[in-house]
């Protein structure tokens, strides 16, 4: 990592244009990650964008830089274009794949500027010219504070970087139980108290922001749709367009909705199965050693973490449904074996 710090640390001797950029409806990861690099590239004189591919949960527009992010749609879509054109270099932030930033895969592709990729995602694309992918770490987040300490620049941290980068660690390690945990992730946030970061307000600004609708979604997900496959380990969400519309559902509003799925004591493998505008939308989960990032990958071209990953189908959502449901007797040992492994780590 220090080798490509170095390399990136060069690049950035002198003011360069530059675009950041994260993937499809961005997490706390994903944005915290562009407005922390977005602020810590100001800071040093550099001429910065951060574009998001589409909109995202309004529990996060407390980020400091919010109010300057070109959110990429029809409208802004000719802006877009020119920033990436002109960019003379491009960071691609916690995103394995330019498949995953819709058009603005292409347009990066086809860039001549130089390709920066931080991420944590299990099998990155070679397409950045400098690449600084640990798979190993929580949140693209912890990337972020590591390569500011990394290139020398402690003095340019502050509060608004520390709460954007908190924030992105606090939700990617599940507010610290997933096994990403570790004594770095602790370090790292033990130090951003140096810049008084006020860790609850994070907290409560992810949250503790529900609206109405969005609890009352929960509570119907929980008794009304969810379904156990006892035999098999596993437990689904199904949501069709209708149920979200009759809950005013918003971006966001379906986040986090699978862990309770997953929580089930007998449950290693948890779906979510939600019917979008542009296609269903699978999100999976998974307890010990059972790969969701391998289950995602060959049946819904998705791909992310072993435990988390996500994916897509251009079925219908009942069809959808029956395939999912079809690949599971498959996996019934491995997922009996996780249970054990579970269990026996418990
Ligand atoms: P979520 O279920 O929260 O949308 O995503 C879980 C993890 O999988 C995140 O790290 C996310 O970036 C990744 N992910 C979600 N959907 C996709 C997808 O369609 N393709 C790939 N490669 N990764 C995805
Ligand atoms: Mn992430």
């Amino acid at each position: 990592m220090q080798q490509q710090l170095d390399v990136l640390k060069a690049a950035l001797q002198s003011p360069k244009k530059i675009v950041i950029t994260t993937h499809h409806k961005p997490d706390a990861d994903a944005l915290g990650s562009s407005l922390a690099m977005y602020r810590y590239l100001s800071k040093k004189g550099h001429t910065v964008q951060v574009i998001t591919p589409s909109d995202y949960p309004e529990f996060l527009n407390w980020m400091q830089g919010n109010d300057t992010v070109l959110i990429y749609n029809e409208t802004t879509a000719t802006a877009a274009a020119e920033w990436v054109q002109t960019a003379e270099m491009i960071f691609c932030l916690d995103f394995n794949a330019l498949s995953r930033i819709n058009e603005l895969g292409e347009w990066i592709r086809q860039s001549k500027a130089t390709k920066v990729l931080i991420d944590h995602h299990l099998q990155p694309e070679a397409f950045a010219d400098i690449m600084i992918s640990d798979t190993s770490s929580a949140a693209t987040c912890s990337l972020i504070y590591e390569c500011i300490i990394g290139m020398g620049d402690r003095s340019y941290m502050d509060t608004y970087i520390g709460e954007c980068i908190y924030a992105g660690i606090m939700t990617d390690t599940g507010s610290f139980r997933h096994p990403s945990t570790d004594r770095k992730v602790h370090q790292i946030v033990a130090d951003l108290y140096s810049w008084n970061v006020d860790t609850p307000k994070v907290h409560r600004l992810i949250y503790d922001t529900n609206t109405e609708e969005r609890l009352r979604l929960l509570g119907y997900a929980l008794t009304e749709k969810l379904v156990i496959l006892d035999e098999y380990y596993t437990a689904y969400i199904p949501l069709s367009k209708e149920d979200l519309s009759r809950f005013e559902s918003k971006t966001g509003d379906t986040e986090g909705l699978v862990n309770y799925a997953l929580s089930l004591e007998k449950v290693v493998f948890a779906a979510m199965i939600v019917e979008r505008e542009d296609g269903v939308k699978i999100s999976f989960r998974s307890k010990a050693d059972f790969s969701v990032n391998e289950f995602a990958r060959k049946h819904f071209q998705g791909g992310g973490h072993k435990n988390a990953s996500g994916g897509k189908s251009l079925l219908s959502l009942e069809d959808t449904i029956k395939q999912f449901r079809d690949l599971i007797p498959q996996y019934k040992d491995e997922l009996l074996d996780n249970l054990r492994k579970e269990k026996f780590l418990c």
